[in-house]
């Protein structure tokens, strides 16, 4: 249950330096402006991050698990690359927690560059939809994380929730949609298909996907 793991009172509590060591560690006088900007949030095994680590290696980057086990094992799995590849994945660490709750304590106003919600848990039943990790509530809160102009991609397999999440992004006020030549001209897009297990999964049954990616705006649309 959530009481088994710590969570940052703030988020200028948030201990980068047990995170990032080798970047937080023995620079401290350049490395003290630096942020998170990247959150997978539901980040399973962390295939996303690690391919975003050597694509975006000046960004740090955070995983949200809720499951201990998995975390853990996203865990080692950056661990071992950090030793396998010295220098490279120092800007990708996880957490477990419950980012229905807790994201406000990891991330000031405006800090985030990019959230992702790679094929969440669908919750099928109705009375279960305010268990999703997108709705018209979280989006206001993801909203204050993101910075102007910051992007938050979602991606699922199941139909119906893939119209869920788009059509609470589009009633939403602060986000708009990507055109279709933004979509093309952003490399992360492609990743969602292709770097995280399920997407893995769900490509090798040929299983069709829904996306949507949107922007966060400076002034409500509606
Ligand atoms: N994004 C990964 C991928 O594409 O491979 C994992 C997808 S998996 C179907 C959904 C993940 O979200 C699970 O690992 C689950 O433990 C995690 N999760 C569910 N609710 C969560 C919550 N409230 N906070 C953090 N993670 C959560």
């Amino acid at each position: 249950s959530d009481s088994h793991f710590p969570v940052p009172i703030a988020p200028s509590q948030f201990d980068y330096a047990s995170h990032y060591p080798q970047i937080f560690g023995e620079t401290v006088e350049t490395s003290c402006q630096r942020k998170i900007e990247f959150a997978d949030i539901g980040c399973g095994f962390g295939g996303l991050l690690i391919s975003l680590a050597t694509l975006f290696p000046e960004t740090l980057m955070i995983g949200m698990e809720l499951r201990d086990k998995v975390t853990e094992y996203v865990k080692e799995r950056i661990l071992a690359l950090r030793t396998g590849n010295p220098g490279q994945y120092q800007n990708i660490s996880v957490v477990r927690t419950n980012s229905m709750k807790y994201i406000p304590n990891y991330f000031e106003k405006g800090q985030l560059k990019k959230m992702f919600f790679l094929f969440p848990d669908p919750h099928f039943k109705e009375k279960n939809h305010r268990r999703r990790v997108i709705s018209t509530y979280l989006l206001d809160e993801y909203a204050y994380a993101l910075a102007v102009g910051g992007i938050i991609y979602t991606i699922t397999d199941v139909e119906e929730l893939g119209e869920w999440m788009k059509s609470c992004l589009e009633s939403h006020p602060m986000f708009e949609a990507l055109t279709s030549q933004e979509l093309e001209d952003d490399p992360v897009v492609k990743l969602l298909t292709t770097a995280t297990e399920e997407g893995q999964k769900v490509a090798r049954n040929g299983g069709k996907t829904y996306q949507a990616i949107f922007r966060r705006i400076a002034q409500p649309a509606h």
